[in-house]
This record gives structure tokens, sequence and C-alpha cells, in this order.
């Protein structure tokens, strides 16, 4: 069977042709797949039967995810869903919400989707590293997880503004699948969302990097850093490898020569283990004059044992890099209550299914 939502417009008007219907009939399709959103064959009414008929003949379906579990923050800012696959793998999902600025009405609402089951990256503060690498996700999974928000969102009149690949797993390490996934969504003939609203975030697969400058793509690019030198790196991601620090900066500096767009670092600061001021020169000094964007966050106080500095702490931590000119912003925490590590409410949920 091959999923309806992992067909690029092009593709589409193709499919429908070689099916014998005329090519303004794949542009009714791609509208009623993605403005309404439906969960199965027999709720494409916007198509005549006979077409209908001759793509489920040939094989094609519209996969469904299930939502097994939802948890929603206190402010109900945040929603974090379990989804389950047709083939029983379960993924988190996460919708973050921020409220709408003066001149616009929505809020905007961004979406951190998942792209592998577990991850191989093995990052030791991570609950999904510490699950181990089950499968990549199909360019259909990650579409549907952004479909799924879109339903919920426009119930409520809301619209998904932002999408993050930031969940489980490392994005690419499934490059291929990511990239259809990322042209599916905006793709103006499929789901429109605009390519800046995008972004992609890697613990540094360099040679997908240097892929990524490559595509014709205006996506964000963030590159999870954790430390200034290769040593503490290798503690805190085991699989950094033959990637030195300085490799990862010479990647940053290339895909902002190449596309013109600056790419933001993210460092997950841990109380004790990468937090202290000694440690902020020393990142300063190494991201200095790069025109570089640090973003700090704060280690999420569930993650295996590892624990958030102190307020003071991480603001000391932000000082050392503002005063050594980088750039550098705390990220807002959206939902802690509810997120825990990243994966924590799929491995909640799988040791409650097992008793
Ligand atoms: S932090 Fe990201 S890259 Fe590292 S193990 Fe977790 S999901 Fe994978």
């Amino acid at each position: 069977m091959i999923d309806l939502y992992r067909i690029l417009p092009e593709e589409m008007d193709d499919l429908v042709i070689e099916l014998g219907h005329p090519r303004y009939r794949a542009e009714q399709l791609l509208r009623a797949l993605y403005h309404e959103s439906p969960r199965k064959m027999s709720d494409l009414h916007q198509i005549p039967s006979s077409l209908r008929d001759a793509l489920v003949t040939a094989g094609y379906t519209i996969g469904s995810e299930n939502e097994v579990y939802r948890v929603v923050s206190e402010d109900g800012h945040t929603t974090k869903l379990l989804l389950k696959f047709d083939d029983q793998t379960l993924i988190e999902t996460v919708l973050m919400q921020y409220s709408p600025s003066q001149d616009k009405s929505h809020p905007r609402s961004t979406v951190c989707v998942s792209t592998q089951v577990g991850c191989p990256m093995g990052c030791v503060f991570c609950a999904t590293g510490q699950m181990g690498f089950e499968k990549n996700l199909k360019a259909e999974e990650i579409v549907s997880q952004v479909l799924h928000f879109a339903r919920i969102l426009r119930q409520r009149g809301e619209h998904v503004t932002n999408l993050v690949f930031m969940g489980m797993g490392e994005p690419l390490a499934n490059y291929d699948e990511m990239i259809r996934a990322v042209r599916l969504l905006t793709h103006p003939r499929a789901f429109g969302l605009g390519q800046r609203s995008i972004t992609i975030s890697t613990v540094g697969v360099i040679s997908g990097i240097d892929r990524l400058a490559d595509e014709d793509l205006q996506v964000k690019l963030a590159i999870s850093l954790h430390a200034p030198n290769d040593e503490l790196r290798k503690k805190l991601v085991p699989t950094a490898g033959p990637h030195s620090v300085e490799d990862l900066i010479m990647a940053a500096k290339r895909y902002f020569k190449k596309t013109g767009r600056r790419v933001t670092f993210e460092y997950a600061l841990i109380d004790g283990i990468n937090d202290s001021t000694k440690v902020a020169s020393e990142l300063a000094h190494v991201l200095r004059g790069n025109g570089a964007h640090v973003n700090l966050i704060p280690m999420n106080p569930t993650a295996g044992g590892f624990q958030r500095p102190a307020r003071k702490k991480v603001l000391a931590f932000q000082q050392v890099l503002r005063n050594g000119d980088v750039n550098c912003t705390v990220r807002v925490e959206k939902g802690v209550e509810i997120s825990a590590a990243c994966g924590q409410l799929r491995t909640d949920m799988i040791e409650k299914i097992n008793g």
C-alpha cells in the first residue's frame, strides 16, 4: 500500500493522468488531502468515485495515525501526543502555542515532530537516546504528525504556523524521508507552510548539513553543540565520534555561506556538567566572530539523573557569552510539567502497558 501523504504534487499529476483522469483532478485531490485532512479513502468526496476506486485498486491508501494519549500543560499552551501508526509504532509529537502579538489574532502554533523511533545518537541526557534506535519514520508518518495537530487547531479556527524537527530522532540521519516531508509540508500545492517557518535541528551529522545547504530550501538550521570542546562533548554525545567541535563550526559557516541563513547553536545547560562560567568563556572563545546565535536550554529536570541549573547560573552563563560578543537567548520553557525529556512520554506509556 502507498500512502497518498507521501506523494509530491508533481507525482500526483502523473498519477492521476496514469489512472486515466485529467490533471486538474490532482489539484482537487491535493486540496482535499491538505485542507480537509481526511482519515480514510472513503472520506475523499471531493474527487469522482471512479478516481477514488482507481486509486484504491492501484494500492493507494490514507495511512492513519491514532492518538493513544494526550497530555496538556496547566496553562493549555503545550500539548503532547503519543501517536500509534499502523505498524504499532509509537511516537511523540508536541504542539507549543505562544500568545499572539498585538497585530495578529492567532497564536504562534509550533509543532515539534519526530523523525525516528528512538535515536542512534545516544545523547546521555535524553530519554530517546537511551531507548536506542528502532526505525526511521517515513515521510508520510512525519507529515501525519503535523496534519493531526492541523485538524485539532482547525476546530478552534487556528492553524499550524511553525514547525521544528526537534522531536524523537536525528532528522539528518533520516535525510531522504525528512526532506520529502519538508517538501510536502512547504509545497504551495500541498500543506503550504513557509520554508522560513521550519527549523531542522541536528546533533551534528556533517554530511547532512552539507546536503541541506545544497537544497533549494530556506529552512533554518540549529546545531546542538552542548559543549565548547571535544572532551566534554563526547561525554554528552558519545556518537560525536570523528566530528570535532571545530568541524561543526566549519559546517555551520559553510551552511551560512551557501544559504545566507545564520545557524543557531543549541546548548542544553546541565547542572554541574557544562554550565560553569569557565565553560561559558571557552564557548564564547570558540564562537566569537562567527555571527553565531546561541540558544541556551536549561536541562529538563526529569531527564535521567541530570539536573537543571539554578536560574542565576543560567543568567551568569548567558552574561559571559554576551560579554564575549556572542548573541545568546534562553529558551522560553513550555509545558515543563508535561514534557519530561524528549521520549519520556513514550517510555512511560510502554512501561505502563507492560505493567
Ligand atoms: S537529543 Fe536528539 S539527537 Fe540526542 S539522542 Fe535525543 S533525540 Fe537523539
